[in-house]
């Protein structure tokens, strides 16, 4: 009768985190197979089963110990901190019963059965840490030649990749995580931020966060795990974070995202991706082609031959393969900066509504190829320009005497152009409101109309709070609602404000709706909920006939 491995990871090392599987599986078996310390820890769970445990350095003796004794028909559990198959015990015992000729299909059966690794039980205690690409490197040169782990660090620190340091000192072997910081600094800031987790959900547990400059001056040990972050990597409140790419794509801030859903994987929104960047450089003939990748082969082999770093065959081949230098320099390839899309609003003015061919220029100049230029019934135009730096694009834009808004849940005044500034009595509280109000965030987007004369040609009663001047005054109206079949002009609620008082009460209306609106609720909807504001009275003016909304498109 021939008897069965199972080969357990059981997690950390606490019970709430092994799994069901793992459990039944101890129990289950006839016999425990696991390093001392292993056994200890889960004690609690054995049932009178038959129990080999020995020290360090004895894993090849018992994954032998293991096969033989399934061969003799036992259920044998070989137990392993973590997950089994990553630096644990599966990989050794799959070799010791290859050794022997064992088949899949009629040796002993094998189960491995996964836990959790430290990678990820540490990454749990420092934040969010391993959102993005990651690796794991073992600094054990006591199976593995140091030379191979030092071009390991070295490319998953070219390639950005977050680092779990696996093993990195013990009482012998103190120098390879003082190598490995050394090699590290090459590529990433001395701010990076590194994690240090000792015991992982064990009695001794120990979280430490520091930076990859300072990091040995904490105790790290056998039983720490280090988790070096990326180039994007930050800390917040005591928590490890690595944004895993949303915030080139998303507003995190705000319910109503920039991009709509059928907007997001088209390919102006991602710059960023391989067929953009293939568009982008012109395709070489095949010949060429060809040349450059044999170059680019020659170069790796004798970059090798003479012990160059893995950065300097990446730039050797990169500059065969583009036939140009590129001047690669020794951080470029982690320190670049993220690039997202920006978003905003740009105005030639609160009256002035004629944008100069200047303007213009600058505005084809900041957005460029890959940008996007929208313009809106707020007599606006909306920008999406991919870049690294924003601030770069709101000196230029307001170098060109752009007035700039910012997109989302915030307040837009929506002027009329006083009659291409004839009627210019009432510019002057116009620029005021724009100077204080504009661009606040409040619970959703809210629009001032504000007209020039009793005209109101432009509108101003047909928006969230409409101002019109009218006889030296100024007449107030609230609430219209803006869209859907059930549309109306606001409620006009004070006739003759004073020209010294406008500006105060529009903003006073603002706070309150800032601080009391609901996430989310229009101001026409908070006005009648509210049902008065800054004093003002809502009267239900809703024509009685039940007048269906109607989605988009309906
Ligand atoms: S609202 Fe009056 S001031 Fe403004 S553009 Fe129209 S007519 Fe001219």
């Amino acid at each position: 009768m021939k008897g069965k491995l199972l080969i357990i990871g059981f997690g950390p090392g606490s019970f709430e985190h092994i799994t069901e599987r793992a459990r039944e599986a101890i129990q289950e078996s006839d016999m425990i197979i696991g390093y001392k310390t292993y056994v200890e820890l889960i004690e609690g769970l054995l049932t009178g089963q038959e129990i080999i445990s020995t020290g360090m350095t004895e894993e090849v003796s018992r994954a032998q110990e293991a096969v033989k004794q399934a061969e003799r028909g036992k259920k044998v559990a070989v137990i392993s901190s973590g997950d089994a198959g990553v630096y644990g015990m599966a990989g050794l015992v799959y070799e010791v019963l290859i050794e022997k000729g064992w088949r899949k299909e009629t040796g002993v059966e094998v189960e491995v059965i996964p836990g959790i690794s430290a990678i990820n039980s540490c990454a749990s205690l420092l934040g969010a840490p391993v959102m993005h690409d990651a690796c794991t490197i073992s600094l054990s040169d006591h199976l593995t030649p140091w030379s191979l782990i030092e071009k390991r660090i070295e490319a998953a620190a070219q390639a950005d990749f977050v680092i779990a340091f696996y093993n990195p000192k013990s009482g012998r072997r103190t120098r390879q995580i003082a190598e490995a910081q050394r090699i590290l600094l090459q590529y990433r800031s001395p701010d990076t931020p590194v994690g240090l987790v000792k015991s992982a959900y064990r009695d001794r547990q120990s979280v430490v966060m520091t930076n990859l400059k300072e990091m040995l001056e904490h105790e790290i040990g056998m039983l720490t795990t280090v988790v070096i972050g990326n180039s994007s990597t930050f800390f917040y409140d005591d928590l490890m974070i690595t944004p895993r790419g949303y915030q080139r794509k998303y507003t995190l801030n705000q319910t109503e995202q920039p991009l709509k859903p059928h907007q997001r994987l088209r390919k102006e929104a991602e710059p960023w991706a391989l067929e953009q960047l293939e568009e982008a450089v012109p395709a070489k003939s095949e010949a060429a082609a060809a040349e450059a990748k044999a170059k680019a082969s020659r170069m790796e082999t004798a970059a090798t031959a003479t012990k160059a770093s893995s950065r300097e065959v990446a730039e050797q081949a990169l500059q065969a393969i583009l036939g140009e230098s590129v001047g690669v320099s020794e951080n470029s390839f982690i320190q670049q900066p993220m690039q997202s899309i920006f978003e905003l609003a740009v105005s030639p003015g609160v009256a002035n509504k004629k944008f100069t061919p200047k303007q213009m220029m600058t505005l084809a100049e900041v957005v460029g190829e890959d940008g996007n230029m929208e313009y809106t019934r707020d007599h606006q135009i909306k920008l999406q320009v991919p870049t690294a730096n924003p601030d770069e694009v709101i000196e230029k834009l307001r170098a060109a005497q752009f007035l700039l808004s910012p997109i989302g849940d915030v307040l837009t005044l929506k002027a009329c152009d006083f009659c291409d500034g004839e009627k210019k009595d009432a510019i002057p509280h116009a620029e005021e409101l724009q100077e204080r109000l504009g661009g606040i965030e409040l619970p959703k987007e809210l629009k001032i109309g504000f007209n020039g004369c009793g005209m109101a040609c432009y509108g101003a009663v047909q928006e969230d709070i409409g101002i019109v001047y009218r006889k030296g005054a100024f007449d107030l109206f609230l609430g219209a609602k803006t869209v859907g079949r059930s549309a109306h002009s606001g409620q006009i609620v004070a006739e003759g404000i004073a020209p010294d008082q406008i500006v105060s009460v529009v903003e006073e209306i603002v706070q309150e709706y800032k601080e009391k609106g609901y996430p989310n609720e229009r101001f026409y909807k908070f006005f009648k909920r509210a049902k008065r504001v800054r004093g003002f009275e809502y009267q239900d003016i809703t024509p009685k006939l039940k007048i269906e909304e109607a989605a988009c498109g309906d």
